[in-house]
């Protein structure tokens, strides 16, 4: 997407607390305690992936999307599909993005990304930071 910035990835988070299940000091009860809500967002607003799941390797997580910001107003804290993501980037100024993965099966889950998106990066693309060695 295009206004997408500050990225922040969960990618090592994620790989020792399934370090810690692997090895027995974290109970697989734990962390699959996605709850109701967390399941639901998953199946009407997820987005399917080709990450299996790393606990009970029955299906592929979904991921879901949460958006929060002060300039959603109502809409802050509810979950949004990839297509609604990128028209909301084109509304808003700026919000944050959480990326959950969620296996349906057994409730895994996990934030594995973290965005902001919004016109305010738009605008940060007219201005470019990044600077060649040259400079
Ligand atoms: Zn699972």
């Amino acid at each position: 997407m295009q206004t997408q910035r500050q990225v922040v990835d969960y990618a090592l988070q994620r790989k020792s607390l399934l370090a810690e299940v692997y090895a027995g000091r974290v109970g697989t009860m734990e962390v699959c305690d996605a709850n109701p809500y967390l399941l639901r967002a998953a199946k009407f607003h997820g987005a399917p992936s080709d990450v299996t799941c790393p606990v009970c390797r029955k299906e592929p997580v979904t991921r879901v999307s949460w958006v929060y910001g002060d300039a959603l107003k109502h809409a802050s804290g509810s979950a949004r599909a990839p297509e609604e993501l990128a028209r909301m980037a084109n509304l808003f100024e700026e919000f944050t993005v959480y990326v959950v993965e969620v296996c349906r099966t057994c409730g895994w889950n996990h934030l594995v990304q973290s965005y902001v998106l919004g016109t305010r990066g738009l605008e940060d693309d007219r201005k470019p930071r990044r600077r060649t060695a040259a400079e």
